[in-house]
């Protein structure tokens, strides 16, 4: 059998790069030769051994890949070999209620390939083939590495129906609050970036959007001066905070509509008597839907991502563990790529 190189979470903050077989790929599955793969904060928290439960200590992780396609098994019709694709790394079970509803990336068993499954941290990687999506000529695989985190704004903000015009405010500039600030500018939203830290509100200017470091200035005093009192119509909650919850319903319009994009470990209090007063709308949004991939593929295609400000580190797949602990202790980095192989 083939052997590879495969990055695995062993427990206690710890990757190994080991040699391990690479089987042919099943009937329904696709082998794909991974090219980049990005740390997600999904991965961070398995490395901080909050999800050991979840994971186990023998898991290969990492899903916000690219990668060209290695060999299909049996049945497999929808791609072929050397083409450049991208996993949706969702394995729903079909079944269940809201699968039957049409809502397949909320299954109530979900499989997350890459947590519940192993990933793409490994040089060859077998996936289904219901989950890829192929990638227009021309786009590089270190970009298309992004597309799975911009998928996840995609969905925030086709979840809001921001509309051209309207008043946004993101509340959380880390990698995701940075993407859903891009992609709500490019559906025509004035975008303003709220953030405590200083280096990621550097980032955020850069990238040409207003900001406000309610650690320094009022939030809510600034959104209702650039808007005549009027408020934000649309509010991403990206900063997973108590603050930022505060801030949400702060700096709301009459019938604004707040989604809930960041994972709140510990329930917030959350001022429910906004809700009531000026008529608001919660609306939860997590992952994705094929859609969303389609769209985020067609952003950092055409370059409205900015990709190469967002990407801030790329790490050999031998250097995983550094990348993480790296990662780990200057946390305001953006995006950073571990290059798995080349196989371009
Ligand atoms: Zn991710
Ligand atoms: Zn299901």
């Amino acid at each position: 059998m083939t052997k590879i190189d495969a990055a695995f979470y062993r427990g206690n903050r710890t990757f190994t790069v080991e040699q391990a077989d690479a089987p042919a790929p099943g009937p329904g599955e696709v082998q794909l030769r991974i090219a980049y793969c990005g740390i997600c904060g999904t991965d961070m928290h398995v490395f901080h051994g909050n999800m050991d439960a979840r994971v186990g200590l023998n898991r290969i992780v990492g899903h916000e890949m690219s990668a060209v396609v290695a060999a299909v098994g049996e049945g497999v019709t929808n791609v072929a070999p050397g083409q450049n694709v991208v996993v949706r790394p969702l394995d729903p079970c079909g079944t269940c209620p809201a699968c039957k509803r049409g809502h397949a990336h909320i299954c109530h068993n979900q499989k997350f390939l890459g947590l519940d499954t192993d990933g793409a941290m490994q040089e060859l990687w077998n996936a289904p083939a219901h989950t890829l999506h192929i990638l227009p000529d021309g786009m590089r695989l270190d970009h298309a590495a992004l597309i799975e985190p911009v998928a996840v704004a995609c969905h925030d903000v086709r979840m809001a129906g921001v509309q051209p015009g309207e008043d946004v405010v993101v509340i959380g500039g880390g990698p995701i609050g940075v993407l859903v600030a891009m992609v709500a500018r490019e559906a025509g939203g004035n975008v303003v970036l709220s953030e405590v830290n200083e280096t990621r509100l550097e980032i955020a200017r850069a990238l040409g959007f207003d900001t406000v470091n309610p650690a320094k200035e009022d939030l809510k005093s600034v959104i209702e001066a650039r808007t005549g009192t009027k408020g934000a119509d649309v509010v991403f909650e990206v900063s997973g905070s108590q603050p930022g919850v505060d801030a949400m319903t702060a700096v709301a319009a009459t019938r604004a509509r707040i989604v809930m994009v960041a994972i709140h470990a510990k329930k917030p209090q959350v001022d429910m008597f906004q809700f009531f007063w000026r008529e608001l709308k919660l609306i939860g949004a997590r992952v994705y839907e094929p859609e969303d991939y389609d769209k985020a593929i067609v952003l950092v295609a055409e370059g409205k991502i900015a990709s190469d400000t967002v990407i801030t580190d790329v790490s050999p797949l031998a250097d995983i563990q550094k990348a993480f602990e790296a990662l780990d202790a200057s946390p305001t980095a953006l995006k950073s790529l571990i290059k798995v192989g080349d196989p371009a």
